[in-house]
């Protein structure tokens, strides 16, 4: 079978939803029958960016082979069911590393190795491993990061010029552009749309396709004068404005301009038509809420709207399985304490959220947030270092170890309730050495845990290095909290909860990573449904 491949890349301005388009684009080609994959480049020298900040990044988006991945993996989840693993991100610095270590191995024979053609080459490569990972695969979709005109991006772009060339008859272009409105001037302005073209046209790469970002939709006349300039069919010329509601709108924009046809056409592909019902009975949902639910999240990095993007995403699947709108009210965890207590400056949402996170910033603000939750009974949910602090927490205030910690903080503490994991010991890389990916999981029967996933092996997703202290587990059962959840065959506590409490539970992996619009996350699922019940109590 011939395999498809669809080369997206952006230009005039970054943060246009290049991801979000791709995945916007995969979920109309799934929906028409196309069994897809996806492949994120990043022009980065980071082998991945697993250490990076936060700030820097955004989200670190988890697979289940453990590779640390861009959070537009995320996107290609929540959108498609296509394959994601290693083969679907690859940086600069893993592809230089791949082909230094290749030199030093004396594999170039004497050559003198350039960035084309072995610098290409193993991006070719990556494409290819990433198109067959999956035999079924007809088509992949490679979304190159940056935006046209950065110096990092060329050697991609190169490849997917000799790509193309190699095949012309089964690789497609699309250029994500943005048709700026000015104000003043009354008008749109596609200069820098042309400007972008002409850029890509000077490195080879004739776009099929272009999609304009903009605020409104694009009148008839500008479609038409973008389509003479950039050489692009009219009908090729599509808008993408922005969403009025929800991205999930997204698919259902593009798909009522025909893009998934054109596509199908351009590639010779058979599509079976559409049926977008369920995902328009989803926009109807978010549209007429029957309620509403206000979460608190507590984090580090909550001012970087990326940074906890699964964590958002997942909490907005389960208010729209609930049927309700939801408010998520952010805190910055080294602030809430400024007032004097948390109560004053956290009150006020029907539940918390306390996500993954590293290093000392915010960690006592966040213990307040667990004290707070398990004293007044509102629902409580740890994701990862959120479980953490409701060990910590509950060490502290309930068995009486005042100077309770994680070694990560304090690693002289009297009582290492969490500790690092015996593995990672010896490790002295920073980068790609945690215990990532997916690990088994038994639950235990009756729990809320077990309750919500309604069985008793499951798998879910890691990024951590220090874990519950398996010494102090029978004075924790002792004064009620369980252990709900263990790694199957093994003894490390992956889920912990309190049942004398409404809602509070911890969990050592991050299921926001596994968690879809129509498929909210089970846990996710209940935490919401335990705040829109305490909700109501309180309205009471
Ligand atoms: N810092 C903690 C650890 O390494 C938690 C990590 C996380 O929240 N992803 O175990």
């Amino acid at each position: 079978m011939t395999i498809r491949y669809i080369f997206v890349t952006g230009g005039v301005v970054s943060s246009l939803g290049k991801g979000l388009t791709a995945a916007a684009i995969g979920h109309l080609l799934e929906n028409r029958g196309v069994k897809i994959a996806f492949l994120k480049l990043d022009p980065y020298l980071n082998v991945d960016p697993g250490t990076m900040n936060p700030f820097q990044h955004g989200e670190v988006y988890v697979t289940d082979d453990g590779a640390e991945t861009d959070l537009d993996l995320g996107h290609y989840y929540r959108y498609t069911h296509s394959p994601l693993s290693r083969a679907s991100n690859a940086t600069s610095g893993q592809i230089y590393d791949t082909v230094i270590k290749k030199e030093r191995k004396g594999d170039y024979l004497g050559k003198t190795v350039q960035v084309i053609p072995h610098v290409t080459d193993e991006i070719k490569q990556r494409i290819l491993a990433c198109a067959h990972q999956d035999p079924a695969t007809q088509v992949v979709i490679v979304e190159i990061g940056g935006t046209i005109g950065d110096i990092e991006s060329l050697p991609f772009l190169e490849a997917i010029r000799q790509f193309r060339h190699e095949r012309p008859k089964e690789c497609l272009n699309i250029h994500l552009t943005y048709v700026p409105y000015l104000k003043a001037a009354g008008e749109v302005k596609t200069k820098p749309t042309q400007h972008s073209v002409q850029a890509l046209r000077a490195i080879g790469i004739i776009p099929d396709m272009i999609l304009c970002r903009c605020e409104e939709p694009l009148s008839q006349e500008i479609k038409a004068k973008i389509s003479l300039f950039c050489n692009v069919r009219e009908e090729a010329v599509i808008d993408e404005k922005d969403v009025a509601h929800s991205i999930y709108e997204v698919p259902l924009e593009l798909h009522r301009q025909g893009l998934d046809t054109m596509i199908g056409k351009m590639l010779d592909l058979q599509l079976r038509s559409a049926n977008l019902s369920s995902w328009e009975k989803m926009l109807h949902t978010i549209l007429h809420p029957k309620g509403q639910v206000i979460i608190g999240i507590v984090g580090k990095y909550i001012d970087h709207q990326d940074a906890y993007k699964s964590v958002f995403e997942a909490l907005h699947h389960a208010a729209i399985h609930a049927g309700v709108e939801l408010e998520i009210r952010k805190f910055e965890s080294d602030r809430v304490l400024e007032n004097g207590s948390v109560e004053q400056t956290i009150c006020g949402c029907d539940g918390y959220l306390v996500p993954g996170g590293f290093g000392e910033r915010g960690w006592e603000g966040k213990i307040q947030t667990a004290r707070y939750c398990r004293q007044n009974l509102i629902p409580y949910f740890g994701l990862c270092l959120g479980m953490q602090i409701m060990i910590v927490e509950f060490a502290r205030h309930v068995l009486g170890l005042k100077n309770a910690h994680s070694t990560e903080v304090d690693p002289n503490t009297q009582d290492p309730v969490i500790s690092m994991l015996s593995e990672q010991k010896q490790i002295q890389n920073l980068g790609g050495s945690m215990r990532l990916g997916a690990y088994p999981c038994e639950l235990k029967q009756g729990s809320l845990a077990y309750k919500a996933y309604g069985r008793s092996l499951i798998s879910e997703r890691h990024r951590h290095r220090y874990e519950f202290n398996n010494q102090y587990k029978s004075a924790f059962e002792e004064k009620g909290m369980v252990f709900s959840g263990k790694l199957e065959h093994g003894e490390l506590c992956e889920i912990a909860e309190i049942p004398t409490h409404p809602w509070m539970l911890g969990v050592q992996f991050h299921p926001e990573f596994k968690s879809k619009p129509l498929e909210p996350h089970p846990l996710f699922r209940e935490f919401i449904q335990a705040a829109i019940l305490a909700r109501a109590q309180n309205l009471v």
